[in-house]
């Protein structure tokens, strides 16, 4: 109701305003907004003066970089604030709407064309003022725009004006909201909005009070102004974010209890003897990082980033084997059985020679028994395996999901390595833990998650803030970086066949991937079994082909593999089912059809299939359109996996990490991972150290309370699980 007898501040209190003050003061304090309007606000999700105050301009309007038309100059962007004259709707010959729009800035005139927006006729009256920003043309002699960006600035005055997110359907307007907003704001004065944050930390990062922050985000004097408002309120955001992640991962510490393996003993020293190969530099590193989590009774919760070909597998089996060493289990769940088979055959031959203490045994000593658990393994195989879990005797099992299936228990797991985690549901990842707790002594086992989807560290230290991040930043030495190229015309197809069939005549062999189709994967498969068609009729005929889908039984599929390993298959045409893990050292080149449809990430896990041994490698990246796709463009330039991964950010533009990842969509609003690296890092900083001193933050009721405020008890949850 609009009752000009309540305002803000004849609340109880005095003390400056909370966000849980601003969150329980609901519109009906806002004078302006009259019921049909707050029904409008509300469906665009504003309930309450906070939503308003955090209901930030998506842009800035800055009349001081505003020029007449009469200096508009053809193909320079520029912005004009001018008034409507006449708004036509036409339909154009083939039947689309055309609005043709003139402007007037009391001098010139300038006409303006909209295609394909039929509302604009509605929206652009006579007498409106609106500021236009686009690129002019010359049209038959005389300077015009095509689909500029439009805002209706109407009489606000200032030099920056805040261009708020309008919505054509609730029909607020950006004046509107901002009307209400100031209104919003000059209630909020005579108590002033409290500050959460410790004055150190304002004070450390030149920050200015959220009070003035929320001022100058929507009342600016100056683009510094609202430049150093969003810089402080986007930290809020992280740093609530960062405090969250922090405070449960120290909760999450001090309440379970997990082993202290033994990392110095007989099985690791003979296990690193036995390699064949000196250990790079960050597996060195990795190792130390992971051993000393492993030591401690603290249950280690650790993601281990490398690229492809980084060397995973042997930092993870020196983790499991220290769990072994001390008479435990280890357990690593890969998402695929192609992969689960693979990782049995590596482990297997890395561990083959080493023996496990054993006084039941005459010579008190036995191999280790590995065993590889996925749906195919049945019957009695299956059972024995079972037995073998639970009665301790199987030392390392590597498997699928098949692992965290309701009849497998474990006597007694120590340490838990997840491959390829983004390929696992959070709940998932959890169970195999909750598994092992579920053991003789209840123990929280050691959690290794490992990717080779690299992630820039911003995304990571929120994506994955929970954990602790090692990398393996360093390949192997003796790799011939791969040859990228990008082809994309009939000459050059032609020769790429010609390369392929020479690497095939030399004995190497290829992958051929074929078009991605997101949408169905029967339309996949069968634009597979078509390219596999003709080129086994054509380019590729005369060779020896296999095909490798998705809807193949499992036993067709391990068959098309086993035979491609072992070289009687020269060439796979798969679809990308191949992506993760597939490791067969003697294929050196890679056809990738319809490549732009598909995103960095994937290009260059694919890619990471070869260039896998000594010889070189090369990618060849296909494409339709004769127009280069940045995507493409990045991996020709590029075959480091980081550089990749804040280049496809960029590309991706903001938030897609957040969204993809995560659900809690409304907790960074204003912070982008890409622009804000030093917000987030400070925050990680800052949250850390506040914990440490206080960690169920105490001292700093109005943090805490903000905390409980914003994150449900859902986002809590999805947070902590990963
Ligand atoms: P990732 O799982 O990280 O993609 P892998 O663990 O499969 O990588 O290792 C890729 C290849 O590199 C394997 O053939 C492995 O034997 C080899 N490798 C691993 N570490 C080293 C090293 N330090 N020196 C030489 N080769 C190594
Ligand atoms: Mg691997």
């Amino acid at each position: 109701m609009d009752n000009p007898c309540i305002h803000i501040y004849s609340a109880l209190s005095n003390s400056p305003l909370t966000l849980r003050d601003l969150d329980e003061i609901g519109l009906d304090r806002i004078h302006e907004a009259k019921e049909k309007k707050k029904a409008a606000l509300e469906n665009f999700g504003i309930q309450s003066v906070l939503d308003l105050l955090e209901t930030y301009p998506r842009r800035y309007i800055d009349r001081t970089n505003m020029i007449t038309i009469a200096d508009l100059e053809p193909g320079v962007p520029a912005l004009v604030i001018v008034t409507v004259e006449s708004s036509k709707l036409f339909t154009t010959r083939n039947g689309k709407p055309m609005v043709k729009v003139v402007v007037t800035d009391g001098h010139r005139k300038l006409s303006i064309t909209f295609f394909n927006q039929k509302w604009r006729e509605k929206e652009l009256q006579p007498g409106m003022e609106v500021a236009v920003f686009g690129k002019p043309d010359l049209y038959s002699g005389a300077l015009q725009m095509t689909n500029p960006v439009v805002d209706r600035v109407g009489d606000q005055t200032g030099r920056i004006l805040p261009i708020y997110p309008q919505s054509e359907k609730s029909r607020i307007t950006t004046k509107e909201l901002g009307k209400w907003i100031v209104d919003a704001l000059k209630k909020c004065g005579p108590r002033g909005i409290a500050d959460p944050v410790p004055q150190s930390v304002i004070d450390a990062h030149e920050f200015v009070s959220r009070q003035v922050a929320f001022h100058d985000i929507h009342l600016p004097e100056s683009n510094d102004h609202h430049i150093a408002a969003r810089r402080r309120l986007a930290f809020d955001e992280v740093l609530r974010v960062q405090l969250m992640l922090v405070g449960r991962k120290a909760q999450w510490e001090r309440e379970s209890a997990g082993f202290a393996h033994d990392t110095k003993g007989h099985l690791i020293d003979g296990f690193m003897k036995a390699l064949p190969f000196p250990l790079t530099g960050a597996q060195k590193r990795t190792i130390k990082e992971i051993y000393k989590d492993l030591a401690s009774p603290r249950p280690m919760h650790r993601l281990l980033q490398g690229d492809v070909g980084s060397g995973k597998t042997l930092v993870a089996v020196a983790t499991m084997l220290a769990a072994v060493q001390g008479g435990h289990q280890a357990a690593i769940m890969a998402p695929t059985e192609v992969l689960a088979d693979q990782h049995a055959i590596g482990i297997r031959g890395l561990l083959d020679s080493l023996q496990v203490s054993d006084d039941s045994q005459l010579f008190g000593a036995r191999g280790l028994r590995i065993e590889l658990l996925t749906n195919k393994v049945t019957g009695e195989q299956r059972k024995s395996i079972l037995a073998g879990l639970a009665d301790g005797s199987v030392d390392i099992a590597i498997g699928t999901h098949a692992l965290i299936q309701d009849k497998v228990s474990f006597k007694s797991l120590g340490a838990v390595v997840v491959d390829e985690q983004h390929r696992f549901g959070v709940e998932q990842r959890s169970r195999l833990r909750d598994k092992a707790q579920e053991s003789e002594h209840g123990l929280v086992p050691d959690v290794l998650v490992m990717t080779a989807t690299p992630i820039p560290r911003t995304a990571a230290m929120t994506v994955y803030g929970d954990l602790d991040v090692s990398t393996l930043d360093e390949l192997p030495p003796g790799r011939t970086p791969i040859v990228t190229t990008w082809v994309n015309s009939p000459v050059e197809i032609e020769a790429m066949w010609a390369s392929v069939r020479a690497r095939l005549d030399a004995g190497e062999q290829v992958y051929v991937v074929c078009p991605l189709i997101e949408e169905s994967e029967k339309l996949e498969v069968a634009s597979a079994q078509e390219t596999y068609d003709q080129l086994t009729h054509a380019d590729l005929a005369g060779y020896t082909v296999g095909l490798l889908h998705g809807r193949m039984a499992s036993a067709e599929k391990e068959a098309v593999m086993t035979s491609f390993r072992k070289n009687q298959t020269q060439v796979l045409v798969a679809t990308t089912v191949i992506e993760v893990g597939v490791d067969v050292p003697n294929s050196t080149s890679m056809v990738i059809l319809d490549a732009g449809r598909f995103g960095i990430a994937q290009l260059h896990q694919l890619r990471g299939r070869v260039g896998r041994g000594a010889l070189q490698s090369h990618c060849y990246l296909v494409t339709q359109t004769a127009d280069a796709s940045p995507r493409v463009e990045a991996l020709v330039a590029s075959t480091d996996g980081f550089v990749l991964a804040e280049e496809d950010l960029r590309l991706r533009g903001e938030g897609t990490i957040m969204s993809v990842n995560q659900k809690g969509e409304s907790d960074l609003t204003l912070a982008s991972l890409q622009r804000d690296f030093d917000l987030i890092q400070w925050a990680r900083e800052d949250a850390v150290s506040i914990i440490a001193k206080d960690p169920m933050l105490e001292t700093l009721p109005l943090l805490r309370d903000e905390l409980d405020l914003l994150f449900s008890a859902e986002d809590e949850e999805f947070l902590f699980k990963s």
